[in-house]
């Protein structure tokens, strides 16, 4: 295996080889209807009643029946946040802030409810409510102290892996970049396939995508090893199951859970490829969200990656999907060396991709003309 640079913890000692030492969610629900065991989930953890659990929740589910179903007792509360953007630093501050200003006592728990934007806030937030500074302050490696506040992760949506993942992926005033850190990984996951009944056609798609790109980039790439690949083939497995065949929906929402679940397990001990790099470029200067763009770039990737490019159009085909065409049409030169700058520095998903050396295949020339297909 080789050594990842962004893990500070992967390091050779003279002839000795140290392996990273990595956090796993502790507890984990799985099952139709599981959101029903949150309350006798969480009242072990209820500190005092002046201790609130907040929950974070995507404003989708706003008036929608599902509110009645969280379980709030004494000053417990809803924060309603809106996924329509992907999650900034400073939106993390404000929250803590809040949370700070309306209650003396620190909470119980920080409760994340909705898609990878939703988990990667809540997650951030319970780190800053136990660490001083700002979020943008700790986007980097292990740069966490001290432990976060007990948090739970609950998704509705399926695919990013974030309620695995040791990451929150946070777009700050100078870089996109996660928060890694041990604290990060929550403590708890509900993971209740009904809850993702309501995801649109085509979300449903590009998040599911994000799994299967994170199948394809891991088990292709150069950091590859038997733990990621013993989760990478499940996944994809699993992708193939839900996005090229006929299976009952029922079926199907179980499958694509447990593959985001399997997905992120397989990257966590590898790493991503060119797709992402690319996708975090587009995602800098655009806004464009991870799901989408991870697809937007992919259908261009047949050189790197022929297998997934083809598996991938015909999930593109069967499920009548249609991407967005000329998105980088109307750019300056400016904006495609700001883009190629971003992906670029993402050097270890690079690394991954291509071998060591790898800077000598993707030139930046090469890079922008990849990005002017999109
Ligand atoms: P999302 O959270 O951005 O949500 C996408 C859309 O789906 C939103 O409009 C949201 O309101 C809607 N939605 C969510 N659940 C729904 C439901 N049950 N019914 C109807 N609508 C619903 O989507 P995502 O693709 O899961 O997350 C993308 C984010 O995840 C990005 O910010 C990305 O950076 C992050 N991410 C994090 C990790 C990680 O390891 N931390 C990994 C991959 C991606
Ligand atoms: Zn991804």
């Amino acid at each position: 295996m080789k050594i990842r640079s962004d893990l500070k913890k992967d390091v050779i000692t003279s002839n000795k080889k140290t392996y990273r030492n990595f956090p796993m969610v502790p507890r984990v629900v799985f099952g139709q209807g599981s959101f029903s065991q949150l309350e006798e989930i969480l009242l072990p953890k209820r500190k005092n009643s002046d201790a609130p659990f907040i929950f974070l929740v995507d404003d989708f589910f706003e008036n929608k029946e599902f509110v009645s179903k969280i379980p709030l007792m004494f000053n417990d509360e809803i924060i309603f946040v809106s996924a329509e953007e992907e999650p900034k630093t400073a939106q993390v501050d404000a929250l803590v802030a809040l949370i700070k200003d309306r209650f003396d006592e620190s909470p119980s728990g920080i409760i994340g409810i909705g898609g990878g934007t939703l988990l990667d806030l809540a997650k951030a937030v319970s780190i800053l409510l136990n660490n001083n500074g700002m979020a943008k302050d700790y986007q980097g490696w292990d740069l966490v102290s001290r432990p976060s506040v007990y948090h739970v992760g609950i998704p509705t949506i399926s695919g990013t892996g974030a309620e695995v993942s040791r990451t929150t992926v946070l777009l700050g005033p100078e870089k996109k970049l996660g928060i890694n850190s041990d604290y990060t990984t929550y403590d708890q996951v509900v993971l209740d396939p009904d809850l993702t009944i309501t995801v649109p056609k085509e979300q449903w798609f590009f998040t599911g995508m994000d799994c299967f790109i994170h199948c394809v980039e891991s088990l292709t790439g150069s950091y590859l090893n038997a733990f990621s690949q013993s989760y990478g083939e499940k996944a994809m497995e699993l992708c193939k199951e839900v996005f090229l065949e006929d299976i009952p929906a029922s079926e199907s929402r179980d499958k694509l859970m447990m593959a985001s679940w399997h997905g992120g397990m397989s990257i966590a001990y590898s790493q991503v490829g060119i797709a992402h790099a690319m996708s975090y470029g587009l995602s800098y200067l655009l806004g464009t969200k991870h799901g989408i763009g991870n697809c937007l770039v992919f259908q261009h990737l047949e050189e790197f990656y022929p297998e997934g490019v083809e598996l991938f159009q015909k999930m593109q085909e069967k499920h009548n999907i249609q991407l967005p065409q000329g998105i980088c049409s109307h750019l300056t030169q400016n904006d495609f060396d700001i883009m190629v700058n971003v992906s670029l520095g993402m050097e270890p998903l690079w690394e991954n991709a291509l071998g060591e050396g790898w800077k000598k295949i993707m030139t930046p020339e090469r890079l922008q003309s990849l990005y002017q297909k999109i």
